[in-house]
Protein backbone atom coordinates (compact mmCIF):
# COMPACT_ATOMS: atom_id res chain seq x y z
CA UNK A 1 0.00 0.00 0.00
CA UNK A 2 2.78 2.06 0.50
CA UNK A 3 3.78 2.29 -2.97
CA UNK A 4 0.31 3.28 -4.52
CA UNK A 5 0.09 6.03 -1.17
CA UNK A 6 3.35 7.38 -2.80
CA UNK A 7 1.18 8.39 -5.52
CA UNK A 8 -2.49 8.94 -4.71
CA UNK A 9 -3.24 8.75 -1.07
CA UNK A 10 -6.95 8.93 -1.11
CA UNK A 11 -6.58 5.57 -2.65
CA UNK A 12 -4.74 3.66 -0.62
CA UNK A 13 -6.82 4.86 2.59
CA UNK A 14 -9.37 3.45 0.66
CA UNK A 15 -8.18 0.58 -0.13
CA UNK A 16 -7.07 0.09 3.51
CA UNK A 17 -10.27 0.94 5.22
CA UNK A 18 -12.34 -1.35 2.38
CA UNK A 19 -10.22 -4.08 4.35
CA UNK A 20 -10.66 -2.69 7.64
CA UNK A 21 -14.67 -3.00 6.80
CA UNK A 22 -15.00 -6.13 5.28
CA UNK A 23 -13.74 -7.60 8.33
CA UNK A 24 -15.30 -5.69 10.89
CA UNK A 25 -19.29 -5.71 9.55
CA UNK A 26 -20.78 -9.05 8.46
CA UNK A 27 -20.50 -9.52 5.12
CA UNK A 28 -24.03 -11.01 3.85
CA UNK A 29 -24.26 -9.89 0.61
CA UNK A 30 -25.25 -12.77 -1.62
CA UNK A 31 -23.32 -12.36 -4.43
CA UNK A 32 -19.85 -11.33 -2.20
CA UNK A 33 -17.54 -13.77 -0.93
CA UNK A 34 -13.50 -13.36 -0.17
CA UNK A 35 -11.47 -14.45 -2.45
CA UNK A 36 -8.17 -16.41 -1.57
CA UNK A 37 -4.47 -14.89 -1.27
CA UNK A 38 -3.59 -16.79 -4.19
CA UNK A 39 -6.43 -15.32 -6.34
CA UNK A 40 -5.37 -11.89 -5.26
CA UNK A 41 -1.91 -12.42 -6.12
CA UNK A 42 -2.67 -13.92 -9.37
CA UNK A 43 -5.04 -10.98 -10.60
CA UNK A 44 -2.62 -8.22 -9.04
CA UNK A 45 0.72 -8.27 -11.40
CA UNK A 46 2.19 -7.81 -14.91
CA UNK A 47 -0.39 -9.97 -16.95
CA UNK A 48 -2.47 -6.99 -17.09
CA UNK A 49 -0.51 -5.51 -19.19
CA UNK A 50 -0.70 -7.55 -22.26
CA UNK A 51 -3.26 -7.55 -24.88
CA UNK A 52 -4.29 -10.91 -26.08
CA UNK A 53 -7.29 -10.04 -28.41
CA UNK A 54 -8.83 -14.09 -30.14
CA UNK A 55 -8.78 -17.17 -28.78
CA UNK A 56 -5.65 -19.78 -27.62
CA UNK A 57 -3.33 -20.19 -30.40
CA UNK A 58 -5.16 -17.57 -32.88
CA UNK A 59 -4.26 -14.38 -31.60
CA UNK A 60 -4.38 -10.72 -33.70
CA UNK A 61 -1.20 -9.58 -31.20
CA UNK A 62 2.24 -11.44 -31.06
CA UNK A 63 3.81 -12.26 -28.20
CA UNK A 64 0.83 -13.88 -26.20
CA UNK A 65 2.48 -17.68 -25.92
CA UNK A 66 2.06 -16.41 -21.89
CA UNK A 67 -1.33 -15.63 -22.44
CA UNK A 68 -2.06 -18.93 -24.14
CA UNK A 69 -0.67 -20.74 -21.14
CA UNK A 70 -2.85 -19.23 -18.79
CA UNK A 71 -6.29 -18.98 -20.51
CA UNK A 72 -5.42 -22.54 -21.67
CA UNK A 73 -4.97 -23.78 -18.05
CA UNK A 74 -7.97 -21.83 -16.96
CA UNK A 75 -10.21 -23.45 -19.65
CA UNK A 76 -8.64 -27.07 -18.49
CA UNK A 77 -9.83 -26.80 -14.81
CA UNK A 78 -13.43 -25.11 -15.98
CA UNK A 79 -13.75 -27.82 -17.92
CA UNK A 80 -12.78 -30.55 -15.23
CA UNK A 81 -14.54 -28.71 -12.74
CA UNK A 82 -17.92 -28.73 -14.06
CA UNK A 83 -17.88 -31.72 -16.32
CA UNK A 84 -18.46 -29.52 -19.71
CA UNK A 85 -17.10 -30.14 -22.70
CA UNK A 86 -16.34 -26.55 -23.41
CA UNK A 87 -15.58 -23.50 -21.44
CA UNK A 88 -14.63 -19.86 -22.14
CA UNK A 89 -13.02 -17.75 -19.47
CA UNK A 90 -13.02 -14.64 -21.50
CA UNK A 91 -15.76 -12.58 -20.07
CA UNK A 92 -15.16 -9.58 -18.07
CA UNK A 93 -18.24 -10.08 -15.65
CA UNK A 94 -21.83 -12.07 -15.97
CA UNK A 95 -23.15 -9.36 -17.69
CA UNK A 96 -20.60 -10.14 -20.46
CA UNK A 97 -20.82 -13.64 -20.48
CA UNK A 98 -24.58 -13.34 -20.89
CA UNK A 99 -24.44 -11.54 -23.52
CA UNK A 100 -22.15 -13.67 -25.17
CA UNK A 101 -24.41 -16.58 -24.86
CA UNK A 102 -26.86 -14.43 -26.18
CA UNK A 103 -24.91 -13.93 -29.63
CA UNK A 104 -24.05 -17.40 -29.65
CA UNK A 105 -27.59 -18.26 -29.51
CA UNK A 106 -28.95 -15.71 -32.08
CA UNK A 107 -26.07 -16.50 -34.55
CA UNK A 108 -26.39 -20.76 -33.82
CA UNK A 109 -30.43 -20.53 -34.12
CA UNK A 110 -31.75 -17.41 -36.61
CA UNK A 111 -32.04 -18.81 -40.09
CA UNK A 112 -33.02 -16.33 -42.98
CA UNK A 113 -34.60 -18.96 -45.30
CA UNK A 114 -32.44 -18.13 -48.40
CA UNK A 115 -29.33 -17.14 -46.80
CA UNK A 116 -26.74 -19.90 -45.79
CA UNK A 117 -26.97 -20.82 -42.18
CA UNK A 118 -25.76 -17.62 -40.79
CA UNK A 119 -23.11 -19.60 -38.29
CA UNK A 120 -21.70 -20.86 -40.94
CA UNK A 121 -20.37 -17.88 -42.63
CA UNK A 122 -18.46 -14.79 -41.35
CA UNK A 123 -20.04 -11.62 -40.58
CA UNK A 124 -17.68 -10.02 -43.05
CA UNK A 125 -19.20 -12.16 -46.14
CA UNK A 126 -22.57 -11.21 -46.36
CA UNK A 127 -23.69 -7.66 -48.65
CA UNK A 128 -25.29 -5.06 -46.52
CA UNK A 129 -28.73 -6.31 -47.68
CA UNK A 130 -28.30 -9.44 -46.31
CA UNK A 131 -26.83 -8.27 -43.09
CA UNK A 132 -29.82 -5.89 -42.55
CA UNK A 133 -32.13 -9.09 -43.28
CA UNK A 134 -30.10 -11.16 -40.14
CA UNK A 135 -30.36 -8.03 -38.19
CA UNK A 136 -33.99 -7.29 -38.59
CA UNK A 137 -34.57 -11.47 -37.92
CA UNK A 138 -32.15 -11.02 -34.76
CA UNK A 139 -34.32 -8.24 -33.48
CA UNK A 140 -37.38 -10.63 -33.75
CA UNK A 141 -36.59 -13.69 -31.05
CA UNK A 142 -38.45 -14.20 -27.63
CA UNK A 143 -37.24 -15.29 -24.43
CA UNK A 144 -39.07 -16.49 -21.51
CA UNK A 145 -36.47 -15.77 -18.18
CA UNK A 146 -37.57 -15.79 -14.53
CA UNK A 147 -39.61 -12.57 -13.57
CA UNK A 148 -37.39 -10.00 -11.46
CA UNK A 149 -39.72 -10.47 -8.36
CA UNK A 150 -39.11 -13.93 -8.37
CA UNK A 151 -35.71 -13.70 -8.31
CA UNK A 152 -34.53 -13.14 -12.26
CA UNK A 153 -31.66 -11.52 -13.18
CA UNK A 154 -32.19 -8.32 -15.27
CA UNK A 155 -29.96 -9.66 -18.07
CA UNK A 156 -32.53 -11.88 -18.47
CA UNK A 157 -34.51 -9.93 -20.65
CA UNK A 158 -35.43 -7.29 -19.34
CA UNK A 159 -35.92 -3.38 -20.36
CA UNK A 160 -33.34 -1.68 -18.21
CA UNK A 161 -30.56 -4.42 -19.88
CA UNK A 162 -29.49 -4.70 -23.29
CA UNK A 163 -31.15 -8.27 -23.85
CA UNK A 164 -34.48 -6.23 -22.73
CA UNK A 165 -33.74 -4.47 -26.08
CA UNK A 166 -32.45 -7.98 -27.91
CA UNK A 167 -35.49 -9.56 -27.18
CA UNK A 168 -39.01 -9.37 -26.71
CA UNK A 169 -39.17 -11.14 -23.44
CA UNK A 170 -42.11 -13.18 -21.28
CA UNK A 171 -41.49 -13.94 -17.63
CA UNK A 172 -42.41 -17.64 -15.56
CA UNK A 173 -42.71 -16.56 -11.86
CA UNK A 174 -43.22 -18.32 -8.67
CA UNK A 175 -46.48 -20.14 -7.35
CA UNK A 176 -47.88 -17.56 -5.08
CA UNK A 177 -48.20 -19.64 -2.06
CA UNK A 178 -45.13 -21.86 -1.89
CA UNK A 179 -42.38 -19.11 -3.34
CA UNK A 180 -41.36 -22.05 -5.30
CA UNK A 181 -41.35 -22.16 -9.18
CA UNK A 182 -44.40 -23.03 -11.13
CA UNK A 183 -43.18 -25.82 -13.53
CA UNK A 184 -46.72 -26.53 -15.27
CA UNK A 185 -47.30 -22.50 -15.64
CA UNK A 186 -43.97 -22.58 -17.41
CA UNK A 187 -44.48 -25.21 -19.30
CA UNK A 188 -47.93 -23.45 -20.04
CA UNK A 189 -46.05 -20.21 -21.31
CA UNK A 190 -43.50 -21.74 -23.03
CA UNK A 191 -46.39 -23.69 -25.29
CA UNK A 192 -47.79 -20.68 -25.83
CA UNK A 193 -45.46 -18.18 -26.94
CA UNK A 194 -42.59 -20.36 -28.15
CA UNK A 195 -39.47 -18.49 -27.18
CA UNK A 196 -35.76 -19.27 -28.91
CA UNK A 197 -34.59 -19.60 -25.83
CA UNK A 198 -35.34 -20.32 -21.74
CA UNK A 199 -33.34 -18.92 -19.60
CA UNK A 200 -32.63 -20.90 -15.72
CA UNK A 201 -30.90 -19.33 -12.95
CA UNK A 202 -31.92 -16.27 -10.96
CA UNK A 203 -30.68 -13.91 -8.05
CA UNK A 204 -32.43 -14.58 -5.28
CA UNK A 205 -34.52 -17.58 -5.49
CA UNK A 206 -33.78 -19.10 -2.44
CA UNK A 207 -34.41 -22.52 -3.70
CA UNK A 208 -32.95 -25.71 -5.81
CA UNK A 209 -34.24 -25.66 -9.45
CA UNK A 210 -34.95 -28.63 -11.38
CA UNK A 211 -32.91 -27.91 -14.62
CA UNK A 212 -33.82 -31.11 -15.94
CA UNK A 213 -37.49 -30.38 -16.19
CA UNK A 214 -37.04 -26.65 -17.81
CA UNK A 215 -34.70 -29.01 -20.34
CA UNK A 216 -37.66 -31.18 -21.05
CA UNK A 217 -39.51 -28.12 -21.33
CA UNK A 218 -37.35 -26.60 -23.55
CA UNK A 219 -36.87 -29.69 -25.98
CA UNK A 220 -41.03 -30.21 -26.59
CA UNK A 221 -41.14 -26.11 -27.22
CA UNK A 222 -37.80 -26.13 -29.73
CA UNK A 223 -35.96 -23.70 -27.28
CA UNK A 224 -32.50 -23.52 -26.44
CA UNK A 225 -32.06 -23.88 -22.78
CA UNK A 226 -29.67 -21.33 -21.30
CA UNK A 227 -28.59 -21.71 -17.34
CA UNK A 228 -27.52 -18.30 -15.64
CA UNK A 229 -25.42 -20.46 -12.68
CA UNK A 230 -23.66 -16.65 -11.83
CA UNK A 231 -25.14 -17.16 -7.90
CA UNK A 232 -24.82 -20.91 -7.37
CA UNK A 233 -21.58 -21.49 -8.96
CA UNK A 234 -19.88 -22.82 -6.29
CA UNK A 235 -22.69 -24.66 -5.11
CA UNK A 236 -22.25 -26.91 -8.32
CA UNK A 237 -18.50 -27.30 -8.38
CA UNK A 238 -18.67 -27.76 -4.45
CA UNK A 239 -21.31 -31.23 -5.67
CA UNK A 240 -24.10 -29.86 -3.51
CA UNK A 241 -26.28 -30.00 -6.80
CA UNK A 242 -25.71 -32.47 -8.48
CA UNK A 243 -28.66 -34.52 -11.13
CA UNK A 244 -31.89 -33.32 -11.68
CA UNK A 245 -30.58 -29.48 -9.97
CA UNK A 246 -26.67 -29.43 -12.00
CA UNK A 247 -27.39 -27.25 -15.08
CA UNK A 248 -24.22 -28.56 -16.96
CA UNK A 249 -25.84 -31.78 -18.31
CA UNK A 250 -29.63 -30.17 -18.98
CA UNK A 251 -28.51 -27.06 -20.50
CA UNK A 252 -26.98 -26.25 -23.98
CA UNK A 253 -24.95 -23.18 -23.01
CA UNK A 254 -24.24 -21.89 -19.09
CA UNK A 255 -22.87 -18.64 -17.97
CA UNK A 256 -21.71 -17.88 -14.58
CA UNK A 257 -19.73 -15.26 -12.69
CA UNK A 258 -16.46 -16.25 -10.81
CA UNK A 259 -16.46 -13.98 -7.81
CA UNK A 260 -19.83 -15.08 -5.88
CA UNK A 261 -20.12 -18.66 -4.21
CA UNK A 262 -17.32 -19.71 -6.82
CA UNK A 263 -14.98 -17.12 -4.39
CA UNK A 264 -13.08 -16.16 -7.32
CA UNK A 265 -11.69 -13.04 -9.21
CA UNK A 266 -14.60 -10.53 -10.36
CA UNK A 267 -15.39 -11.95 -13.94
CA UNK A 268 -17.65 -14.63 -15.67
CA UNK A 269 -17.33 -17.58 -18.04
CA UNK A 270 -19.22 -19.23 -20.59
CA UNK A 271 -20.14 -23.28 -20.34
CA UNK A 272 -21.69 -24.84 -23.76
CA UNK A 273 -22.19 -27.65 -25.85
CA UNK A 274 -19.34 -28.19 -28.57
CA UNK A 275 -22.49 -26.97 -31.33
CA UNK A 276 -22.36 -23.56 -30.08
CA UNK A 277 -18.53 -23.63 -29.56
CA UNK A 278 -17.69 -21.94 -32.53
CA UNK A 279 -19.80 -19.28 -31.88
CA UNK A 280 -18.99 -18.49 -28.23
CA UNK A 281 -15.49 -18.28 -29.06
CA UNK A 282 -16.90 -15.70 -31.10
CA UNK A 283 -16.89 -12.90 -27.90
CA UNK A 284 -14.44 -11.43 -28.57
CA UNK A 285 -14.70 -8.96 -30.80
CA UNK A 286 -18.64 -9.42 -30.89
CA UNK A 287 -19.17 -8.37 -27.56
CA UNK A 288 -15.38 -8.28 -25.25
CA UNK A 289 -11.84 -6.66 -26.10
CA UNK A 290 -8.99 -7.47 -25.29
CA UNK A 291 -9.25 -10.44 -22.75
CA UNK A 292 -8.24 -9.25 -18.80
CA UNK A 293 -5.13 -12.11 -18.78
CA UNK A 294 -4.71 -11.31 -14.99
CA UNK A 295 -7.82 -11.69 -14.21
CA UNK A 296 -8.07 -15.47 -16.51
CA UNK A 297 -5.03 -16.36 -14.44
CA UNK A 298 -7.21 -15.83 -11.09
CA UNK A 299 -9.95 -17.69 -12.63
CA UNK A 300 -7.33 -20.65 -13.39
CA UNK A 301 -6.22 -19.89 -9.42
CA UNK A 302 -9.81 -20.30 -7.89
CA UNK A 303 -10.90 -23.30 -10.68
CA UNK A 304 -8.37 -25.23 -9.32
CA UNK A 305 -9.15 -24.66 -5.57
CA UNK A 306 -12.40 -25.37 -6.42
CA UNK A 307 -11.24 -28.55 -7.46
CA UNK A 308 -10.18 -29.74 -3.95
CA UNK A 309 -11.82 -31.97 -1.79
CA UNK A 310 -12.20 -28.97 0.93
CA UNK A 311 -14.04 -27.19 -1.47
CA UNK A 312 -16.77 -29.48 -1.60
CA UNK A 313 -17.00 -28.94 2.30
CA UNK A 314 -17.11 -25.45 1.72
CA UNK A 315 -20.02 -25.68 -0.41
CA UNK A 316 -22.31 -28.01 1.68
CA UNK A 317 -21.18 -25.80 4.64
CA UNK A 318 -22.71 -22.25 2.77
CA UNK A 319 -25.83 -24.16 2.51
CA UNK A 320 -25.60 -25.65 6.37
CA UNK A 321 -25.39 -21.91 7.47
CA UNK A 322 -28.48 -20.43 5.02
CA UNK A 323 -30.42 -23.22 6.74
CA UNK A 324 -29.29 -22.01 10.09
CA UNK A 325 -29.33 -18.66 9.46
CA UNK A 326 -33.50 -19.31 7.98
CA UNK A 327 -34.47 -21.16 11.23
CA UNK A 328 -32.93 -18.93 13.23
CA UNK A 329 -35.62 -15.76 11.47
CA UNK A 330 -38.14 -18.14 11.38
CA UNK A 331 -38.34 -19.33 14.95
CA UNK A 332 -38.10 -15.50 15.90
CA UNK A 333 -41.39 -14.70 13.65
CA UNK A 334 -39.07 -13.14 10.72
CA UNK A 335 -41.39 -14.77 7.29
CA UNK A 336 -38.42 -16.08 5.15
CA UNK A 337 -40.31 -16.47 1.17
CA UNK A 338 -40.69 -20.14 0.80
CA UNK A 339 -39.96 -20.49 4.33
CA UNK A 340 -36.47 -21.40 4.05
CA UNK A 341 -33.41 -21.99 1.90
CA UNK A 342 -31.61 -25.02 -0.29
CA UNK A 343 -29.00 -22.61 -1.13
CA UNK A 344 -26.86 -19.85 -0.08
CA UNK A 345 -29.16 -17.14 0.21
CA UNK A 346 -32.33 -16.13 2.35
CA UNK A 347 -34.73 -13.66 1.34
CA UNK A 348 -36.84 -12.20 4.25
CA UNK A 349 -40.06 -10.16 3.93
CA UNK A 350 -39.10 -7.24 6.27
CA UNK A 351 -42.97 -5.66 5.45
CA UNK A 352 -44.73 -8.78 6.77
CA UNK A 353 -44.58 -7.83 10.69
CA UNK A 354 -42.14 -5.10 10.58
CA UNK A 355 -44.02 -2.90 8.47
CA UNK A 356 -40.89 -1.81 6.86
CA UNK A 357 -39.40 -1.56 3.05
CA UNK A 358 -36.44 -3.39 1.74
CA UNK A 359 -34.32 -0.13 1.88
CA UNK A 360 -35.67 0.75 5.47
CA UNK A 361 -34.37 -2.19 6.43
CA UNK A 362 -31.16 -2.34 4.71
CA UNK A 363 -30.09 1.02 6.08
CA UNK A 364 -30.88 0.31 9.81
CA UNK A 365 -28.82 -2.79 9.27
CA UNK A 366 -26.25 -1.12 7.86
CA UNK A 367 -25.59 1.00 10.58
CA UNK A 368 -25.95 -1.68 12.84
CA UNK A 369 -22.69 -3.18 11.26
CA UNK A 370 -24.95 -6.18 9.15
CA UNK A 371 -23.73 -5.74 5.41
CA UNK A 372 -27.17 -6.80 3.38
CA UNK A 373 -29.16 -5.91 0.05
CA UNK A 374 -32.64 -5.04 -0.18
CA UNK A 375 -34.75 -7.20 -2.96
CA UNK A 376 -37.58 -7.46 -4.55
CA UNK A 377 -40.14 -10.63 -2.75
CA UNK A 378 -42.60 -12.11 -4.95
CA UNK A 379 -45.63 -10.28 -5.78
CA UNK A 380 -44.07 -6.91 -4.03
CA UNK A 381 -46.13 -4.40 -3.33
CA UNK A 382 -43.17 -1.62 -2.80
CA UNK A 383 -41.35 -2.44 -6.13
CA UNK A 384 -38.34 -3.21 -7.65
CA UNK A 385 -36.25 0.61 -5.96
CA UNK A 386 -37.91 0.47 -2.19
CA UNK A 387 -38.70 -3.16 -2.78
CA UNK A 388 -40.08 -5.04 0.87
CA UNK A 389 -37.45 -7.74 1.15
CA UNK A 390 -33.86 -8.42 2.22
CA UNK A 391 -31.59 -10.77 0.74
CA UNK A 392 -28.90 -12.33 2.86
CA UNK A 393 -26.40 -14.75 1.93
CA UNK A 394 -23.34 -17.29 3.79
CA UNK A 395 -21.00 -17.57 1.20
CA UNK A 396 -18.79 -14.88 2.58
CA UNK A 397 -18.87 -15.52 6.36
CA UNK A 398 -18.77 -19.18 5.66
CA UNK A 399 -15.02 -18.52 4.01
CA UNK A 400 -14.02 -16.94 7.40
CA UNK A 401 -15.25 -20.14 9.09
CA UNK A 402 -18.89 -19.10 10.67
CA UNK A 403 -20.54 -22.31 11.27
CA UNK A 404 -24.76 -22.62 12.19
CA UNK A 405 -23.96 -21.42 15.92
CA UNK A 406 -23.00 -18.30 15.01
CA UNK A 407 -25.61 -18.09 12.08
CA UNK A 408 -28.21 -18.38 14.89
CA UNK A 409 -26.64 -15.63 16.74
CA UNK A 410 -26.02 -13.46 13.58
CA UNK A 411 -30.19 -14.21 13.16
CA UNK A 412 -31.28 -12.43 16.47
CA UNK A 413 -29.11 -9.44 15.52
CA UNK A 414 -30.98 -9.05 12.31
CA UNK A 415 -34.26 -9.59 14.48
CA UNK A 416 -33.01 -7.39 17.39
CA UNK A 417 -32.51 -4.51 14.56
CA UNK A 418 -35.53 -4.92 12.44
CA UNK A 419 -38.24 -5.31 15.57
CA UNK A 420 -36.15 -1.72 16.53
CA UNK A 421 -36.68 0.29 13.78
CA UNK A 422 -39.22 2.17 13.01
CA UNK A 423 -40.93 3.73 9.43
CA UNK A 424 -41.14 7.68 9.22
CA UNK A 425 -44.96 8.33 8.41
CA UNK A 426 -45.50 8.87 5.00
CA UNK A 427 -41.92 7.37 3.81
CA UNK A 428 -40.44 4.30 2.30
CA UNK A 429 -36.98 5.46 2.74
CA UNK A 430 -36.49 7.41 6.55
CA UNK A 431 -37.08 5.46 9.50
CA UNK A 432 -35.40 5.88 13.19
CA UNK A 433 -33.50 3.29 15.11
CA UNK A 434 -31.33 4.40 18.52
CA UNK A 435 -28.50 4.69 17.45
CA UNK A 436 -26.86 3.26 20.89
CA UNK A 437 -28.96 0.22 20.05
CA UNK A 438 -27.17 0.52 16.32
CA UNK A 439 -23.83 0.72 17.84
CA UNK A 440 -24.37 -2.37 20.46
CA UNK A 441 -25.17 -4.40 17.57
CA UNK A 442 -22.45 -3.37 15.62
CA UNK A 443 -19.90 -3.81 18.57
CA UNK A 444 -21.67 -7.50 18.56
CA UNK A 445 -20.84 -8.51 14.87
CA UNK A 446 -17.46 -7.31 14.91
CA UNK A 447 -17.09 -9.71 18.59
CA UNK A 448 -18.54 -12.51 16.65
CA UNK A 449 -16.12 -12.46 14.15
CA UNK A 450 -12.89 -11.57 16.25
CA UNK A 451 -12.42 -15.61 16.09
CA UNK A 452 -12.77 -15.68 12.49
CA UNK A 453 -9.66 -13.32 10.80
N1 LIG B 1 -26.30 -13.00 -13.64
C1 LIG B 1 -26.78 -13.11 -12.40
C2 LIG B 1 -27.77 -14.19 -12.11
C3 LIG B 1 -26.38 -12.22 -11.41
O1 LIG B 1 -26.90 -12.31 -10.18
C4 LIG B 1 -25.45 -11.20 -11.74
C5 LIG B 1 -24.97 -10.22 -10.74
O2 LIG B 1 -25.45 -9.97 -9.73
C6 LIG B 1 -24.99 -11.13 -13.05
C7 LIG B 1 -25.42 -12.03 -13.97
C8 LIG B 1 -24.06 -10.03 -13.48
O3 LIG B 1 -22.78 -10.22 -13.02
P1 LIG B 1 -21.71 -9.04 -13.12
O4 LIG B 1 -22.03 -8.10 -12.02
O5 LIG B 1 -20.39 -9.73 -12.96
O6 LIG B 1 -21.86 -8.43 -14.49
Amino acid sequence: LDVVRSVEPRIADAIAQELRDQRESLKLIASENYASPAVLLAMGNWLSDKYAEGTIGRRFYAGCQNVDTVEAVAVEHAKALFGAPYAYVQPHSGIDANLVAYWAILADRVEVPHLKKFSKRQVNDLSDAEWAELRAAFGNQRMLGMSLDAGGHLTHGFRPNISGKMFDQRSYGVDRATGLIDYAALRETAREFKPLVIVGGYSAYPRKVNFATMREIADEVGATFMVDMAHFAGLVAGKVFTGDFDPVPHAHIVTTTTHKSLRGPRGGAVLAQPELSDQVDRGCPMVLGGPLSHVMAAKAVAFAEARRPEFATYAQQIVTNSQALAEGLVKRGVRVVSGGTDNHLVLLDVNDGFGLTGRQAEQALLQSGVVTNRNAIPQDPNGAWYTSGIRVGTPALTSRGLGAAEMDQIADLIHTVLAATTPAAGSKAKFTLDPALADRISKQATELLAPFP
